[in-house]
């Protein structure tokens, strides 16, 4: 069987326009050439990351330039190129595109189009746990070919987010929420078999460490990274981020339904190589660390997994944000799967995920969800009903 294969380009130090059209044509062609993945007629939806109203220098979304570049390519095959995009649940998208410019794509003769917008069509996804049926905008399930150009930055719920994860901008908008609740990081592997993108191109010019998606500190890599295979991609970026995949799941199950290889003996990797580029990405909970809160300790089940953990490092910088840490003075907070609760004053005890419902009690607050919403863990701590939910700081970072 032959090898994915994954070019990892570098670009110069705070690239132009016409520098970044050049490197994209460079790893594109390294992977075969446009020609391998658009034919003359078809029709071509081109997926950025515009999850949020935020410029690409701050490393949450895809630099236009690069997505006007690989539409460039696109119609050079005689194709028809459409940039689409959903931005995070309950935000405006044609916000997104003026603040990241790509409005102004328009007055050039480009299509950009708000997936919000568009009629949705339900599509079974075979053999899913999680999602058996989606709702999909229709134009993507019109679509010849799918072009993905994510971006490279942690994530505070998954650990990295990448090419896998960026396709759940492809969704209905209600189908996101349904993900959280159903199980994240399958479902995102279950929407890859009917969202798969023939082609990836990771716009690593500048990412984002730290408390990513959206709110964390931009890291200048300067790369390009083309390949023919989202689970190889990601996984290539995991490398490059000094983050093992194997912590991120939704890529091991990716593999699993056969959507690609984290197997790097069976990755043809072109161009530089990852030791040259590598560069350890700040971890989400490396920024919570710094954040002191007298008496308050956060406590993991053994088998707590990333979701909860992730979900708690965002709640408390959310807290932090929105001055609410007083609140978290003198709690210990259990997320995740407990074997047996502490002796201490109930009162003072937060649960939080279903994996820690069997340890419910009277007098105990609990705070429920699998991943749990940041909202629900806050509503639990403060006791307050949290009434500004579309400005939760998660529900800012979903997609
Ligand atoms: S509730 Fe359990 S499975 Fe769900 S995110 Fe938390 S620890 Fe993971």
């Amino acid at each position: 069987m032959a090898k994915s294969r994954v070019a990892i380009i570098r670009t110069p130090e705070k690239p132009v326009e016409e520098e970044i059209r050049e490197k994209v044509r460079e790893a594109i062609e390294a992977i075969g050439g446009m020609k391998r993945f658009v034919k003359p007629g078809n029709l071509v939806i081109v997926k950025p990351n515009l999850v949020i109203s935020m410029t690409s220098d701050t490393g949450a979304t895809t630099d236009l330039r690069v997505s006007k570049a690989v539409v460039d390519l696109v119609r050079e095959q005689g194709a028809r190129a459409i940039i689409a995009e959903s931005c995070g649940t309950g935000g405006d998208t044609e916000k997104v595109f003026r603040t990241t410019g790509y409005d102004k794509l328009r007055d050039r003769g480009y299509e950009v189009v708000d997936f919000k917008k568009i009629q949705n069509v339900e599509v079974p996804i075979p053999n899913a746990h999680v999602v058996e049926k989606v709702m999909v905008p229709e134009l993507i399930r019109q679509a010849d070919v799918i072009i993905n150009i994510p971006k490279i930055k942690t994530h505070d719920q998954l650990g990295m987010s990448g090419a896998l994860k960026n396709m759940k901008g492809g969704l209905a908008e209600k189908e996101k929420n349904r993900l959280h609740k159903e199980g994240l990081s399958q479902g995102i592997a279950e929407i890859n078999v009917i969202l798969r993108p023939a082609l990836t191109v990771v716009d690593g010019i500048i990412g984002q460490e730290g408390l990513g998606p959206v709110f964390g500190e931009p890291v200048q890599m300067n790369l390009i990274i083309a390949g023919d295979d989202p689970v190889a991609v990601d996984t290539v970026l995991c490398h490059i981020m000094e983050i093992d995949p194997i912590d991120v799941p939704y890529i091991k199950l990716a593999e699993e339904k056969g959507i690609g290889t984290m197997r790097m003996d069976k990755i043809d990797l072109i161009g530089k190589k990852i030791n040259e580029v590598k560069r350890r990405f700040k971890m989400p909970e490396e920024d919570i660390k710094k954040i002191q809160i007298p008496g308050f300790q956060l406590v993991f089940g053994e088998k707590s997994c990333t979701g909860c953990r992730n979900t708690m490092y965002s709640v408390i910088k959310d807290m932090d944000t929105k001055g609410l840490l007083e609140h978290l003075k003198g709690l210990t907070v259990l997320a995740g799967e407990i074997e047996k609760l502490p002796q201490i004053d109930k009162r003072s005890l937060v649960l939080v995920g279903a994996c820690a419902a069997k340890n419910k009690e009277e007098g105990i607050r609990y705070a429920p969800g699998c991943p749990p919403r940041n909202y629900w863990v806050i509503e639990a701590v403060t006791g307050a009903p949290q009434q500004a939910r579309t400005s939760d700081f998660r529900q800012k970072s979903e997609k």
